[in-house]
């Protein structure tokens, strides 16, 4: 099959998915044309995947192009913008349709649960390599930055951490159903991110600063308390650690909440007094872990803490950059 009946055959009904409908030009032409509302700016990230560095060789290709789309999508939810439209570029060694076929199932599946249409892409032939580049809207000035946190303000994670991190052990398994209940919970995790874009929009008027955890709590709470010039207490027994995890990891279920990646959670500072205000349905989503204090640097249920490297062998698809 050649490259453009490929794109037709499998990429061409991804671009039919509704967006917000700021797409008026989509793939088969130079370039795409996205026309960005009056009074809205354009909030764009690309992030790239690497086979055996950011997922494991023979990955399924239907779960690469689902984790691909979410973690670029979670960066539209970390500056609380709508998500409207994404191009991907994708280098495959060899164009099997098979591989091709789950790929596109994948991938329409979460363009089309994250509410995002494909604008373009690049296919070329190399080492199995994707970059997804994401578009979303947000009214102008109203993204959400990590420099806006302020002494005072609570700090809150998003669902529960260290599930994704812990999965990474399982990976590796020939018969994942073979494994127990929990193991498989924390899998699906690892497999499906979704990108929190509900709840981005939703901190849009409330939050002073989100970031989506990506690489571990420290390490991305870390970028907040950097780019806004201040410091964070946290108390470990409110960290949101699923039962799963509990279970399968026991006395090492916090240090994977604190340290490792891929959950594609928030975590956001928001004023106190806004909290107070916050919905019901919002305060669910969010456990309030720390405050943030204008003394530099982070202590951790009262001790001052690094938010130091991972634990070394610790995650096997993470490149250092
Ligand atoms: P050019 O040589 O002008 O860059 P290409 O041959 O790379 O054009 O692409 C032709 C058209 O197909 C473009 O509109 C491009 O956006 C689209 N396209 C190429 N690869 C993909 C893909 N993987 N997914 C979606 N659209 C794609
Ligand atoms: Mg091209």
């Amino acid at each position: 099959m050649g490259e453009f009946e490929l794109i037709r055959q499998y990429f061409l009904p991804l671009a039919q998915l509704p967006g917000s409908g700021a797409v008026i030009v989509g793939p088969g032409d130079d370039c795409a044309i996205q026309r960005v509302p009056p009074g809205q700016d354009l909030v764009f990230s690309i992030d790239t995947l690497v086979e055996g560095v950011h997922f494991p060789l023979n990955y399924r290709p239907d779960f690469l192009a689902w984790r691909a789309l979410a973690v670029a999508a979670s960066d539209l939810a970390a500056m609380g913008a709508d998500p409207d439209c994404f191009t991907l570029a994708l280098t495959l060694p060899e164009a099997s349709e098979s591989w091709l076929r789950q790929f596109a199932h994948g991938l329409g599946r979460a363009a089309s649960q994250f509410g995002l249409s494909l604008a373009g892409g690049d296919t070329t032939r190399g080492p199995l390599t994707l970059s997804v580049q994401v578009h979303g809207l947000v009214e102008q000035g109203g993204a959400l930055l990590r420099s806006g946190a302020r002494a005072g303000d609570l700090i809150v994670a998003s669902g529960t951490l260290g599930d994704a991190g812990a999965a990474l052990d399982y990976l590796s398994a020939v018969d994942e159903h073979q494994l127990g209940n929990d193991e498989q919970f924390l899998l699906e995790r690892y497999h499906h991110p979704i990108p929190r874009l509900k709840l981005g929009a939703a901190l849009r008027s409330r939050a002073t600063a989100v970031i989506d955890i990506s690489d571990g709590l420290l390490a991305d709470l870390g970028h907040i308390l950097d780019a806004s010039g201040v410091g964070a207490s946290i108390e470990t027994a409110n960290i949101p650690l699923s039962a799963a995890l509990r279970r399968v990891k026991q006395q090492q279920a916090l240090n994977y909440a604190l340290h490792s990646g891929d959950d594609y959670e928030l975590c956001a500072t928001i004023p106190g007094s806004v909290w107070k205000e916050t919905p019901q349905w919002l305060k669910r989503e969010l456990t309030v872990i720390g405050v943030i204090e204008s003394a530099s640097g982070l202590r951790i249920d009262g001790t001052a803490t690094e938010p130091g490297p991972e634990p070394a062998g610790f995650d096997h698809f993470r490149s250092s950059v």
